[in-house]
């Protein structure tokens, strides 16, 4: 166990102290705020709700549109619910406005550029600094600590098409920084699940991270193979619903609690589950959470309300009052951890899974949904349905690129991953709406696996 002591106080300090970079500092920040006062807490989100309302009043055209259509002037925002009178932001209209929503001065080739996939199933295009990046990895240390890891230790990604280290820099970095071991949920095997174990045994990781139905499919592979090597200290379940079957089988399996997180990429960390599990805590020093009713009111405390966020840290592509497309809950009581931030409970959201080879090999709908959107641009919304080993629906709302030729690669995709003779019925439709329980199920497998 020197090693990740080595990493934690030696190794990681050097390597971001060098990068400059405010990562380390901010985290301490955030270490100790977390155990604020209520008000405290409300206190810093309304300080930096009042510079973000400053801030786009002078450096942002589109934000400045939205003001000037909701008839508001500079000095309107009298306290936190005075953001209620700007509209929602939609997914429809990010995608309409693209790099628009800059603000001034931020050049998009001098921004981190991400594409959002699985997490939605629909690609969004988000950019951000480097130095929010940093703020956000800083806020996702602090909850990552919550399951019982802790900084420099290892840790196990069940994760679609991970991002291996292939250079030699980045292979001392993964071993000296943040060591990563992974199995790959576009190809899950009994053999891949084997492999993974073994490497487990060798690294001793203490975290297992994964979304939340990879864990449980995961975890069923290492029942039936009666595999007793892989024992984290902490099960972290992200970006997707964790259904209650799903948390039992995990935590029987794993001997081990689940930490349940809600967030998505736009956005990064909304909410987490501390070691109490009483619900999750809101990332409240980052962003303003609101719940609303159908007629655009807001929720009271347990009563089911869309999830809106306000990210109070992104300047270059600010998201004030985005629509997230998931239904939760807030909770009016303290949790018994003693930590200031407020928890909610997430209602429904999204569902994902897994598809089945001719050969066996499971793919996680979630990471094959986030590749093709990010391999093939022009497709607003996908979903897909596997109605047999042979046959797929893929359920498509075009972008503006759409044509044949994106069509002809999706099928080339498809077939290179499930076999030649797959055949692909693509459906152009205008929406793909939620099922009736609010739940979005953008990968949907008929066959019984
Ligand atoms: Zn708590």
């Amino acid at each position: 166990m020197i090693f990740p002591l080595l990493r934690r106080h030696f190794l990681e300090p050097l390597y971001i102290m060098k990068s400059g970079s405010a990562k380390l500092s901010y985290w301490r920040r955030l270490e100790e705020s977390q155990f604020y006062s209520r008000n405290q807490l409300e206190e810093i989100q309304w300080s930096r709700l009042q510079k973000l309302w400053r801030f786009l009043w002078r450096e942002n055209g589109f934000y400045q549109k939205q003001f000037q259509n909701a008839g508001l002037k500079e000095n309107d925002l009298k306290g936190p619910e005075d953001i209620r009178r700007l509209p929602i932001l939609t997914k429809k209209e990010i995608l309409r406005q693209g790099h628009a929503m800059l603000s001034t001065g931020y050049q998009p080739n001098r921004l981190l550029n991400f594409k959002t996939g699985g997490s939605t199933g629909k690609a969004l295009e988000i950019l951000i600094t480097e130095e929010c990046s940093e703020l956000r990895n800083a806020c996702a240390r602090r909850h990552d600590r919550w399951t019982g890891w802790e900084p420099g230790e290892q840790i196990g990604a069940v994760w679609g098409n991970p991002k291996l280290p292939k250079t030699l820099r980045a292979k001392l970095l993964n071993a000296c920084v943040q060591p990563y071991i992974y199995l790959d949920t576009m190809a899950v095997t009994d053999e891949s699940v084997q492999e993974f174990a073994k490497t487990w045994d060798n690294n001793k990781p203490t975290l297992l991270f994964g979304h939340a139905h990879s864990l449980y499919i995961v975890a069923k592979y290492i029942k039936r193979l009666k595999i007793d090597t892989i024992r984290p200290v902490g099960i972290l379940s992200t970006s997707m619903m964790l259904l209650p079957h799903e948390r039992t089988m995990i935590e029987r399996v794993f001997n081990c609690s689940v930490t349940d997180r809600y967030g998505c990429e736009e956005v990064s960390l909304i909410a987490c589950e501390c070691e109490k599990h009483n619900g999750m805590h809101m990332n409240i020093e980052h962003l303003v959470i609101e719940f609303i009713r159908e007629d655009g009111s807001h929720a009271g405390p347990g009563e089911p309300g869309r999830i809106v966020v306000t990210d109070l840290m992104n300047r270059a592509m600010p998201f004030v009052r985005y629509e997230v497309e998931d239904v939760g809950v807030f909770f009016d009581q303290d949790c018994t951890c003693g930590r200031g931030l407020p928890l909610m409970g997430k209602v429904t959201g999204r569902v994902a899974d897994f598809l089945l080879k001719r050969d066996g090999t499971r793919v996680a709908g979630v990471s094959l949904i986030e590749n093709t959107l990010t391999r093939i641009p022009g497709i607003e919304q996908m979903q897909i349905v596997q109605e047999d080993l042979d046959s797929f629906n893929l359920n498509i709302v075009p972008g503006k690129s759409y044509g044949h030729s994106q069509a002809n690669e999706l099928e080339r995709y498809f077939q290179t991953l499930f076999g030649d003779s797959l055949r692909i019925n693509i459906r152009v439709t205008d929406e793909i709406k939620p099922e009736k329980s609010g739940k979005y199920r953008f990968s949907i497998c008929k066959i019984d696996h």
